[in-house]
Formats: C-alpha cells, structure tokens, sequence
C-alpha cells in the first residue's frame, strides 16, 4: 500500500482528524476510535510498514521508541499501578485491520481473555 493511501499515514501526516495523544519523531499516538478499554491508544511508528513481519525495516531507534513509550503513556494515564495490556496484530488470523503497524496500549479494566 502507498502511504497516500494508508490511513494512519493520512492520520499522521493530518489529512484525517485523530485524538492525538502524543507524537515525538519516531511515533504517533491517538485514541482508538472504536475503543475496546476506558483507556484504548494506538502506537504508530512514523515510517510506514505493514506489519510486525516488516520489523527489520524500521531504524532501531523508532523500533526501540514504540516499546519505551508504552511505560511513559502508563504512567501519565494512571495505567502503571493497575497494569495494562499490550497487543500487536498481525495478519488475518489476528484480524489485523489496517495494514500499518500499531501497537494497541489498553488499560481502565481487568482482561479476562488472554489474546
Ligand atoms: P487492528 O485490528 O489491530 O488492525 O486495529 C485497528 C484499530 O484501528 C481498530 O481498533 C480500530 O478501531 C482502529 N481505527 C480504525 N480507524 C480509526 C481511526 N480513523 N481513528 C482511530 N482509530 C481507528
Ligand atoms: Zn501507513
């Protein structure tokens, strides 16, 4: 897919409006809007890849910023005491539906479901 084409390209770039939640230059972070937790945020590196299979073309740097934010968004959300859950689909059969990696951050409620 072309980036002109990929929503969370468009979402990064403004084009489409989201409740931003943080953004530094190698990530950004909004609200899901159909969100599955009191607090639901998706983590989207700035390069565009499709999925976690792409992980190699990403610099270390942006691959390393998508997972030490996630103790920063904890702890400004009020997640770090009473935890959180991490999720990264990939593919079909994790029912991956859009094809520009994220990493879900969810939080507010207790998860009784494993995946
Ligand atoms: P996944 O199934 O892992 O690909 O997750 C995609 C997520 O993107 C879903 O939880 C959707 O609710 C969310 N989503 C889709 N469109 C938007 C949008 N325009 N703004 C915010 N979140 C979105
Ligand atoms: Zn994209």
């Amino acid at each position: 897919m072309t980036d002109d084409k990929c929503l969370f390209c468009r979402i990064i770039k403004g084009e489409i409006p989201s409740d931003k939640v943080y953004e530094d230059e190698h990530i950004f972070v909004f609200k899901d809007i159909n969100p599955k937790a009191p607090v639901h945020f998706l983590i989207v590196p700035k390069q565009h890849i499709d999925s976690s299979n792409e992980f190699k073309q990403l610099k270390k740097d942006q691959l390393a910023r998508l997972l030490t934010v996630i103790p920063e968004l904890a702890e400004k959300h009020g997640l770090a005491d009473s935890g959180y859950r991490t999720i990264i689909n990939c593919g079909s059969d994790a029912g991956q539906e859009v094809q520009h990696l994220h990493v879900h951050l969810l939080g507010g409620k207790k998860f009784t479901f494993f995946a």
